[in-house]
């Protein structure tokens, strides 16, 4: 446990910090909307050594240690839940440090933000999959500590399915490398794979190698219209059990259309109940044919479709998606935004389920996501200062969740579980395995510095 401080605020071996509370005071919010306290100091290393410096300098002092991307984290995973806290921040380490196109890879510092590895990855005709909607603002280390996804998961999988080696700073100082240069491996425990996800809580991440894929040659977009919000979640379904995989299939709802066409009209349709976005990528003649069948199938249920014939018009639909997030703020100043995960074929459920709650309590609830792969963004519109209001929210998302896990599904299917859910973790995880993973924490970190009260509320 952390003991009360008194500390000289001065520079650690030439290392950039700042005990400053304009420049601390960022670093108490993440885009959960949650607040923590002041943290003690906040650091930007440039290189391993600095890293490695600055967690013996929070030993020596009794710190605890946020590891910090760009703060976009959902569930609070990024913010200090004490004062005595040192947040080191990787915005200086963002380097693009190696690109090796005979083994399909890149090696990158933590705090390089997804979307710029995408477009230095292109270049080169590659491609790195992962494209978590925060894309242009997100890193890569915060996207490997949650196990990020995005709309290219249903196709291309999630970060997980990308990373190939990680040097990672441990709570004691030490250095370790686990994975490595080779695309597969079978020796000893899979360490590399316990990291990524890990939110922080086992190790700082300093260095990642990353797979990287040969560009798709080709890619279609369409903007599919259901004037009923079921079918839309039934054309899902059926889509994915005729043996087509899109390389994304995004779900928007109609009040994630009306926000979006109020904050950044792009000319969505608005007298729908829904729209899905389907991409499909591949060999000219292998889309052409899957796409036909997609069409029909989605032709079966009623729907209206237009094809995003030109790059421009691609950009603008996905540019839509990603306003969504943002664009729903102006319906209620408060978003209680979960990211539960369904069986595909579970997705109509889901949805009447939300559509009642939402009728039954009189709070609106967006849905959009990833519908593909089951990953729907349930944002449960409230406004905190009004205290009732706020507690039939959370109450909202406790049923969001038991829907949830009696369907099959998750509570989260990428955002992680932060400080937010970590209410409900045992609602999904039983007894022996949740032992086992505050054993694995503590093995990593028995002074328990690292991320303090992150995914457990045990400590
Ligand atoms: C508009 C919007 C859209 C989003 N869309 C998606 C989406 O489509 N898919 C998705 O998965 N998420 C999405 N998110 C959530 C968020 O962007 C992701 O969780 C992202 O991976 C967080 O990256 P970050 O750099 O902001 O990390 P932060 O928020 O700074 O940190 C997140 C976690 O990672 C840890 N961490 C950060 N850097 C390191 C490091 N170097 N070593 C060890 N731990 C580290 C932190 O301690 C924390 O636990 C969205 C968020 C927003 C605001």
């Amino acid at each position: 446990m952390a003991k009360s401080y008194n500390l000289n605020k001065k520079k650690i071996s030439g290392i950039e910090i700042s005990y400053e509370k304009e420049d601390l005071i960022c670093y108490c919010y993440d885009s959960s909307g949650q607040e923590g306290p002041l943290p003690l100091a906040v650091a930007w290393p440039k290189n391993t050594s600095e890293v490695v410096n600055l967690v013996k300098y929070a030993n020596d002092n009794d710190l605890f240690i946020i590891p910090r991307g760009s703060g976009t984290s959902t569930t609070g995973a990024s913010i200090p839940l004490d004062n005595n806290t040192l947040v080191i921040s990787f915005e200086k380490m963002k380097k693009l440090l190696e690109i090796d196109t005979a083994n399909l890879n890149a090696v990158v510092e933590p705090g390089i933000i997804n979307g710029r590895l995408q477009r230095e990855v292109r270049s080169f005709g590659l491609f790195y999959p992962p494209d978590p909607a925060s894309l242009d603002i997100c890193t890569i280390g915060g996207n490997v500590a949650t196990n990020a996804g995005g709309p290219k998961g249903l196709k291309y999988g999630v970060t997980r399915d990308y990373v190939m080696e990680i040097e990672a700073v441990l709570p004691d100082g030490s250095i370790i490398k686990v994975g490595g240069k080779t695309y597969k491996r079978a020796v000893g425990y899979d360490l590399k794979n316990l990291f990524i996800g890990s939110e922080g809580t086992l190790g700082i991440f300093t260095k990642l190698r990353l797979k990287l894929l040969p560009l798709p040659e080709e890619s279609l977009t369409f903007l599919v219209s259901f004037k009923n919000l079921q079918a839309s979640g039934k054309a899902v379904s059926k889509i994915i059990s005729s043996s087509i995989i899109p390389s994304a299939i995004e779900l928007i709802d109609k009040a994630s259309i009306e926000a979006v066409e109020n904050y950044k009209p792009i000319g969505l349709p608005i007298d729908v109940e829904a729209l899905l976005i389907i991409e499909l990528d591949g060999s000219p003649d292998t889309i052409k044919t899957d796409a036909e069948k997609v069409l029909s199938i989605c032709n079966s249920y009623g729907a209206d479709i237009s094809l995003a014939d030109d790059p421009l018009a691609k950009d603008k639909l996905w540019e839509a998606r990603r306003a969504i997030s943002p664009a729903l703020y102006n319906i209620k100043p408060t978003k209680i935004s979960e990211d539960i995960v369904v069986p595909r074929s579970k997705i109509p459920e889901m949805l009447t389920e939300l559509k009642s709650l939402s009728e039954l309590s009189g709070i609106q609830i967006a849905s959009f996501g990833h519908a593909g792969d089951g990953n729907i963004h349930v944002n449960i519109l409230v406004d905190k200062e009004n205290q009732e209001e706020y507690l039939s929210g959370l109450n909202i998302a406790k049923k969001v969740f038991e829907t949830t896990l009696k369907l099959g599904g998750s509570i989260s299917g990428e955002h992680g579980i932060g400080i937010t859910k970590a209410q409900y973790l045992n609602l999904e995880i039983k007894e022996r395995e949740l032992t086992i993973m505050k054993d694995i924490k503590r093995l990593y970190d028995p002074k328990e510095i690292l991320n303090k009260g992150k995914i457990f509320n045990f400590i």
